[in-house]
């Protein structure tokens, strides 16, 4: 799948919010809807297909926030394909790139599209259909790392508490040995129907079976592990891997690290935000380091070789030429962050301070007032006022 502009497919701005991207949405899903296009129904599909996959990411403000950092949707693009450092299931900022149609957005009142298209199986985490898979939750991690972890990468390990399977029972709720068993009241369905006869005619109603809570199944003898749940908190260590050039408030996304899910229904995702941790000596601008070295002024006045710390911990030699002014930019190129996505590396930018000297030693001083002889300069006078007034 190479990189699409879902905005582009939408026809929305990248401002759009999310009433525009619904209402957007909306009005190609029935376009391109393919019973709406008996005649070209397949070129039609293709399109209806990817408006959905548009508005999957669109819709969702995480996916979103990573379609407009990366740029991409697709978890074999952003870092040297499948078999590059970051490929393979756990990549970074991978999400599904199936289609959408795994139940992974939230489509509320867009249900009816999809039950007329899709026969009603829209699974996944619609509310219209209870009884079948559902994927587990995602969950969410707040994860602060040091300017240097962002600058080199780094690889964590993280303590959550999260539902896992049952392994007594391996999530099926009953007790070894026992088995579930369809509901006698709702046989199996969830659901009970009732027609009552009103003045409008006869009406009926659908309320989910209080027997087996709308599941279709009663466990006789619940596992003891878990008490018929399938799934107990436990508190798991993940390890994320943090590529170099991260920043603040980026998220990386592992996949199948979220909650189990449920009857057969595939695990939620693990959404990790990084927060960087402030420096003392160095800031980040786009891709740039930038820091400020203090200098003298006879550095400044008849040039020097500066030793400038560089964030890896080594140090780069760079000499100023004579007469460099106070506040003057000094570009190390090659020496920022790292680009996530094309390994591009940002410059190491530094800006001089020049310190003036507070105190002189009796010769510094008579050496210092030749100087300002030799440059015809006022000698000193005592302070009076401001203009020495
Ligand atoms: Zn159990
Ligand atoms: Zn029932």
């Amino acid at each position: 799948m190479a990189n699409k502009d879902y905005y582009e497919i939408l026809g929305v701005s990248k401002t759009a919010s999310e009433d525009e991207l619904k209402k957007a949405y909306r009005k190609l899903a029935k376009k391109y809807h393919p019973d709406a296009n008996p005649d070209n129904k397949k070129e039609a599909e293709a399109k209806f297909k990817e408006v959905n996959e548009a508005y999957e990411v669109l819709s969702n403000p995480e996916k979103r926030k990573m379609y407009d950092q990366f740029g991409t949707a697709d978890p074999s693009q952003g870092f040297g394909g499948a078999g590059g450092p970051f490929g393979g299931r756990n990549g970074y900022y991978s999400y599904s790139s199936s289609g959408g149609f795994d139940g992974f957005g939230d489509f509320g009142d867009l249900g009816d599209i999809f039950s007329s298209f899709f026969g009603g199986g829209f699974g996944g985490r619609s509310s219209k259909n209870n009884n079948g898979p559902r994927q587990g939750a995602d969950l969410r991690y707040n994860l602060d790392i040091t300017f240097e972890e962002s600058f080199l990468g780094t690889q964590k390990e993280i303590n959550l508490t999260r539902y896992e399977t049952c392994s007594t029972c391996h999530g099926e709720g009953a007790k070894p040995g026992t088995k579930k068993q369809t509901c006698t009241v709702c046989h199996g369905t969830g659901q009970i129907k009732q027609t009552q006869t009103t003045i409008f005619g006869q009406m009926q109603t659908v309320r989910p079976c209080t027997n087996c809570n709308g599941t279709g199944e009663v466990i006789p003898e619940p596992c003891p592990e878990c008490r018929g749940k399938g799934r107990v908190r436990k508190q798991v260590k993940v390890t994320v891997k943090i590529p170099a050039g991260i920043d603040e408030n980026q998220t990386i996304v592992l996949r199948g690290e979220g909650e189990p899910g449920e009857k057969g229904g595939p695990k939620g995702d693990l959404y990790i935000t990084i927060h960087v941790k402030r420096h003392s000596i160095f800031t980040r601008k786009g891709q740039d380091v930038l820091c400020e070295v203090p200098i003298t002024f006879t550095q400044a006045t008849l040039g020097a070789d500066l030793q400038i710390p560089m964030v890896d911990g080594s140090k780069e030699t760079y000499r100023i030429p004579d007469g460099t002014q106070p506040g003057t930019k000094f570009t190390i190129r090659g020496k920022g962050f790292k680009n996530i996505n094309n390994g591009s590396q940002g410059n190491f930018v530094f800006t001089v301070l020049v310190q003036v000297p507070k105190k002189l030693t009796k010769e510094q001083r008579d050496l210092m007032m030749e100087l300002a002889k030799t440059m015809n300069e006022q000698p000193p006078v005592k302070k009076k006022g401001f203009f020495g007034i």
